[in-house]
Order: C-alpha cells, then structure tokens, then sequence
C-alpha cells in the first residue's frame, strides 16, 4: 500500500542520483520528487522528468509491490525503445542516443 504525500518539481541545488535509471540528476536540471508512505514508511525519491515519464507510462504506479525498481524499469525501457523506435523522440531528449547509451552501460553493471 503507497501513498502519495508530495508530488514537485523542484530545480536541483546540487547533484542528485535518479531513482529510476541510476543516472546523475545534474545540478541546476528540473527533477521529479516525491515523499510517500510505503506500508507505514516514510519513502523519499527523486528521478528526472523522462525517467518519470517512462515509468508512468509502464504502469511503474500501477503494481501492488509499491512500484518498480530500477532494474525493472531499464528492462522496461529497453523492451519499449526496440518495440516502439518511432515513438522515440517524443519521449526522449534530443540527446536520447547517448541516454539509451548510458543506460545500456548501467544495466551491464548492475548484472555484475
Ligand atoms: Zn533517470
């Protein structure tokens, strides 16, 4: 069981790590944050904007576990980008090449 206590988009005053893909929220960027109640725990978290958008658009709010984990969401992203190339560029940054990019990096170390 979640609850939602704060949903903002605040501008980073430092570096952050995303929730989602593990990336650097990088100082000065807009970012999503969040406090919610995970079965009676007080729960922070912060992911980017696309991140945020990607893990809504999976249903990452729909599970009963309390979402998805960010292993879950690059097999998600992953799966998306392959079967959906032409719907890439609404979603992602204009850099978005060097964003999958970095994001296969990621899910290749965390198999480790
Ligand atoms: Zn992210």
């Amino acid at each position: 069981m979640s609850t939602i206590l704060t949903f903002a988009t605040p501008t980073a005053r430092k570096d952050h790590a995303c929730g989602l893909c593990r990336g650097t929220i990088t100082k000065g960027e807009a970012y999503i944050y969040t406090t919610s109640l995970e079965n009676g725990e007080f729960c922070t978290f912060k992911s980017h904007t696309v991140c945020n958008t990607l893990a809504v658009k999976f249903g990452a709010d729909d599970t009963d576990d309390g979402g998805m984990d960010d292993y879950g969401f690059l097999e998600e992203v992953w799966v998306y980008v392959r079967d959906n190339p032409s719907e890439r560029d609404p979603i992602f940054t204009a850099d978005e090449d060097a964003y999958i990019r970095e994001l296969h990096t990621k899910e290749e170390k965390c198999q480790d």
